[in-house]
């Protein structure tokens, strides 16, 4: 039997705002243990939350970049539970109605466009953290976290696959960095999913039993751990299991999921309004100016990418991915404009690196070890003939951390091409000396050895000769001495 699979995602985004969603303290990551923190976020009794206007701000921003409906009046409600890092006891969410609803986002799979819809984002308040393995006796609490304010996107189970999934949370991710309302940091936990998952046979219609993923901190643990799941069920449903609605933990370390605990469900949370927080009234002059003022997007730059500098979409894709690389390419290329060869070198050479270095899902491109003026400036110098590719390609491992520029590394290394006519006929004549039975072979016709001797030229010049020339030269050598 064949089953499909289907997916639901629940992003947490932590929102760039200076202070808190309902105070004024810093939201400033890294700071000493409970110092961000005051009687409204700590919980103390008989103070009032007021909301922070920035995060509205923040949330409309999100709601417009995913075409979803800004609602004119919405409601912050109490979610109650216990738990150490809640000194409320109750987290200050949304529920019945939340600021906006019924969005999209167009994602690429497999080279095709697909739409994933969105239910809903609203607004929350993040919880503290407990720290377990500090004191062998006791558990400790920081309340720094506590009052960050998080947005929450849910989106339909229009997703089909673990890649999928993963290709739908880097679009996320990129819109809200576009929009620098998040910085999708997945490893400092700034952007976080739970992921929703269940199989259905396929040609029907109706869902079947869900499993919520959690513990997922990496592109490659939400894959992974969706894989995983998605096999558990259809094995245990061919075998003629049963599945139950659980929540399970992903360990990364084995590779597996493991059950937390079954599913608890919405009335368990016993929500309503919170009477401390009047009705969230949006005006629509205000959803108007934020939208005017609106960045540029990841699929507007990927079309102006196309459009501007001539890209294959699968290139513009990419390079738009994330908008510091889109950035990065862009300086570049106003350092030299030779777009399409840059963006080469991205995906080929710098990605491969990263790979290497197991940066690929490292955040920032000023963890790279080449800046964007010295990839240009590479370039530059195989476009104007001072090194041949091959050459650029030494050049390229080592301005790998280094300071120095590429013109630098090159006269350092005194790798400049050779293309004046004299050198190259030089070393063209010593091969020719020192190859007399390849050249009477080419001579009775059999061409394949001219590659060889090319060969042999470069290696003896150690590939700085301009090979166009030393190419042109060789033939004419060849046949002059016929
Ligand atoms: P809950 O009440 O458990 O929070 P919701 O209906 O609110 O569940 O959905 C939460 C998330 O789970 C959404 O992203 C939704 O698309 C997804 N989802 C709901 N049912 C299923 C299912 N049967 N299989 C996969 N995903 C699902
Ligand atoms: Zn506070
Ligand atoms: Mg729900």
């Amino acid at each position: 039997m064949k089953y499909e699979t289907v997916i639901g995602l629940e992003v947490h985004a932590q929102l760039l705002t200076e202070s808190k969603i309902f105070c004024g303290c810093s939201t400033k990551f890294g700071r000493e243990p409970n110092s961000n923190t005051c009687p409204v976020c700590a919980g103390f009794p008989g103070v009032l939350p007021v909301l922070n206007k920035k995060v509205v701000e923040f949330a409309i921003r999100a709601g417009l970049a995913t075409h979803c409906q800004i609602a004119a009046s919405s409601r912050l409600a109490r979610k109650n539970y216990f738990y150490p890092d809640l000194p409320k006891g109750y987290q200050i969410s949304q529920y019945e109605l939340p600021v906006s609803t019924n969005g999209y986002i167009d994602v690429t799979v497999a080279g095709a466009s697909k739409r994933i819809r969105l239910t809903r984002i609203h607004l929350e308040e993040d919880a503290g953290k407990n720290i377990h393995d500090l004191r062998g006796d006791s558990s400790l609490v920081d309340l720094n976290r506590a009052g960050v304010p998080l947005l929450e996107i849910v989106s339909e189970p229009d997703i089909r696959s673990a890649e999928e999934a993963g290709n739908y949370l880097k679009s996320l991710r990129a819109v809200l960095q576009y929009l620098e309302i998040c910085d999708g940091n997945m490893e400092e936990g700034s952007f976080r999913c739970d992921a929703n998952v269940s199989v259905r046979l396929e040609g029907t219609k109706e869902l079947g039993t869900k499993t919520e993923l959690k513990n997922l901190n990496s592109f490659k643990a939400v894959e992974g751990a969706l894989k995983y799941e998605i096999e558990r069920h259809s094995q245990t449903l061919s075998a003629g299991g049963k599945l139950f609605q659980e929540t399970r933990l992903w360990d990364a370390d084995r590779e597996v999921t493991r059950s937390m605990r079954t599913k608890e469900f919405a009335h368990d949370y016993r929500y309503f309004p919170d009477p401390d927080l009047l009705p969230l009234v949006i005006e629509e002059q205000w959803v108007e100016a934020i939208g005017a003022a609106m960045p540029e997007l990841p699929d507007a730059r990927k079309a102006r990418f196309i459009s501007q500098y001539r890209l294959p979409a699968y290139d513009a894709e990419l390079l738009t991915g994330r908008k510091d690389v889109a950035d990065y390419f862009e300086t570049a290329v106003k350092t030299h404009p030779n777009p399409k060869s840059i963006s080469n070198w991205i995906m080929g050479d710098i990605f491969r690196v990263l790979k290497e270095r197991k940066l690929d899902e490292q955040l920032y491109v000023s963890a790279w070890p080449i800046s964007a003026t010295h990839l240009g400036e590479l370039v530059s110098l195989i476009d104007e003939g001072k090194i041949s590719g091959r050459i650029a390609k030494t050049v390229f491992e080592a301005i790998l951390d280094s300071s120095r520029s590429p013109q630098q590394i090159v006269a350092d290394k005194g790798l400049e091409q050779v293309s004046d006519i004299e050198s190259i006929e030089m070393a063209v004549e010593e091969i020719l000396a020192a190859n007399p039975k390849q050249v009477s072979d080419y001579k009775a016709g059999n061409e394949k050895v001219f590659g060889f001797l090319v060969g042999q030229i470069m290696k003896a010049t150690k590939g700085k000769v301009n090979p166009q020339k030393a190419n042109e030269i060789l033939k004419q050598k060849l046949t002059q001495a016929s």
